[in-house]
């Protein structure tokens, strides 16, 4: 049986001997989010949950609990808010509230709520910690991980590299619910991801997906791909943290 790497279920023992090993946090970043019509509405906290558990089963640490509250960009329109891709241009009839998002919160309240999730970490005895998931909310820790860190006394990172193969189809989460997020899904929960309910007519755009074609370019080994190659760079990233650690 896999070793239990998610903090909810680990007793205060065993809690205590995972982050003496190695004092990793991995912060899945929500949201609960339009994700086209063929992808569960939690993906972005699957997809990094997934990922950060294998990456757990390797170098040790403990995986929170999803955070499903995130910024986006938003317009009060007629009394009404508008989130992230109800805003999207190419969505007809935009803005227009997209089924099942349920997640916006400001910059502000995000800040203050990241601040207090590194404050109890530091406290609990992690020394790093690796958020990722949906797009504004990995950016505010790309943006502030620097200043955080320093702050809180943590290493803090994301899975991106900084800044380079922006636009590589290898990326981790780098679309909305095109072929990179489906192609990820597939390969890590491929029971939730339905491509029957994507339009058959290829020449009809799914509602509210940036990115390449999923029906022309996902694969779940193009997902295995893109999980394999962040599993072994964040392996070595990490070992290279721990190993300094050891050395303070
Ligand atoms: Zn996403």
């Amino acid at each position: 049986m896999a070793e239990e790497v998610l903090y909810e279920r680990l007793t205060p023992v065993d809690f205590e001997s995972r982050v003496e090993a190695a004092p990793i946090a991995y912060l899945p970043l929500g949201t609960l989010e339009w994700h086209g019509p063929h992808l569960p509405l939690g993906s972005d906290f699957l997809q990094s949950q997934g990922f950060f558990i294998q990456l757990a089963g390797r170098v040790g640490g403990v995986v929170l609990p999803p955070l499903f509250l995130g910024p986006d960009s938003m317009q009060a329109v007629d009394g009404a808010e508008y989130y992230g891709m109800d805003l999207y241009s190419k969505v007809p009839d935009s803005p227009r509230q997209l089924k099942g998002s349920a997640y916006w919160v400001s910059d502000r309240l995000f800040s203050e709520m990241v601040e207090a999730v590194l404050k109890q970490l530091r406290r609990a005895g992690f020394k790093i910690v690796v958020a990722h998931g949906h797009g504004p909310s990995t950016r505010h820790f790309v943006k502030n991980g620097g200043k955080l860190g320093e702050k809180h006394d943590l290493v803090v990172m994301t899975v991106w590299r900084s800044g380079e193969e922006k636009e590589s189809s290898t990326e981790f989460q780098n679309d909305h619910a095109a072929a990179n997020e489906t192609s990820i899904m597939m390969a890590l929960h491929p029971s939730q991801v339905h491509m029957e309910y994507l339009p058959k007519d290829e020449k009809v755009w799914p509602l509210a997906i940036i990115g390449e074609d999923p029906r022309k370019h996902a694969s779940p080994t193009h997902g295995q791909r893109i999980i394999d190659i962040h599993l072994d760079r964040m392996e070595s990233i990490l070992r290279e943290h721990l190993n300094k650690l050891k050395r303070e």
